[in-house]
């Protein structure tokens, strides 16, 4: 045995040092990958993404190794893969008169920023729009509206503090249909703190509604702060169970670390993302386009 275990002494070497070698690896890229998934959830794409990203590399073929490149590119493909049927731009139907559209969100995530930003894109494509500031419990918050009002060349139908929401729409609406106006934006109430009130004030406001137009509204535009990470995603359960959510806009997304819940909330919800808030500016509101997301993302 001796002998033969000399002679055969670098062949077993060779073959130790390989089975170490693979084991080493496979141990090493297991706990890489489980390094990666940490990084991929904490960078709040979801568990099921990162599920699935893990998984595509596990099965891939990186026999000689695995690259940063060979990585990103995977990740890209899957952020790709969530978001490319949701990315649906926003559709004003010319047959409405107004097409109304209805902006809920919490308070802060940027919902008047996205109406004056809305207002002034349809302006420019020749459409009519009034807005109706029924956020009517904040003056702020109806300053705010007037302002970006005069800034977009657009009318605002607005009350006193501590209105009736709902009349206010009612009027709002009504007024619109008179001037056949092309687009009414709603501004509406945030405070979660209150959250059945709101809600109740939300299903109010839709019921009015509907009494001038059994059609409307046409949209229900949630607006979402990408900063807010996880506390977006339990905001879009909440508001699309009470609000029959039909969309998504998410902003603040210039400059953030956690615009990965954007495939979260995808991935869960399927809502339809309109656009995306990359700034303050009227002009900093994007079509959502799913391939330059996926690509930013990946880097
Ligand atoms: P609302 O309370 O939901 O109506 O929120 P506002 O429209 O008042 O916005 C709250 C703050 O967020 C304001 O300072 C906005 O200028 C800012 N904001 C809104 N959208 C964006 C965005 O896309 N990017 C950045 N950086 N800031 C934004």
């Amino acid at each position: 045995f001796s002998r033969l275990k000399q002679g055969l002494g670098k062949t077993s070497a060779k073959l130790s040092d390989g089975i170490t070698g693979i084991f080493t690896r496979k141990k090493l890229e297991a706990a890489t990958l489980e390094e990666l998934e940490d990084v991929l959830i904490e960078a709040d794409l979801g568990v099921g993404t990162a599920e699935n990203i893990i998984e595509t590399l596990r099965k891939g073929r990186y026999e000689k190794g695995i690259s940063a490149d060979d990585v990103r590119s995977v990740l890209q493909a899957e952020v790709a893969r969530v978001l490319t049927p949701v990315a649906k731009p926003l559709v004003i139907d010319a047959t409405h008169k107004p097409h109304v559209v209805l902006m809920v969100g919490v308070n802060g995530t940027g919902k008047t920023t996205t109406i004056g930003k809305l207002s002034s894109k349809f302006r420019a494509e020749g459409k009519s729009v009034m807005l109706a500031a029924a956020d009517t419990f904040r003056a702020a918050a109806i300053d705010q509206l007037k302002v970006w009002g005069e800034r977009t060349g657009t009318t605002v139908i607005s009350g006193a503090v501590g209105a009736d929401a709902a009349g206010l729409v009612y009027d709002a609406l009504a007024r619109a249909r008179q001037e056949g106006v092309d687009v009414l934006l709603v501004d509406t109430a945030g405070r979660l703190q209150n959250k059945e009130g709101l809600m109740d004030e939300l299903s109010k406001v839709v019921r009015v509604v509907r009494k001038l137009d059994d059609s409307a509204p046409h949209d229900v535009l949630l607006v979402l702060d990408a900063t807010t990470g996880q506390n977006a995603m339990s905001q879009v359960d909440v508001f699309r169970q009470r609000a029959g959510v039909t969309g998504l806009i998410m902003t603040k997304l210039d400059g953030t670390a956690r615009g990965g819940i954007l495939v979260a909330i995808s991935a869960k919800h399927a809502l339809p993302v309109h656009a995306i808030g990359v700034g303050e500016g009227v002009n900093d509101l994007q079509p959502f386009d799913a391939g330059e997301f996926a690509r930013a993302i990946a880097g």
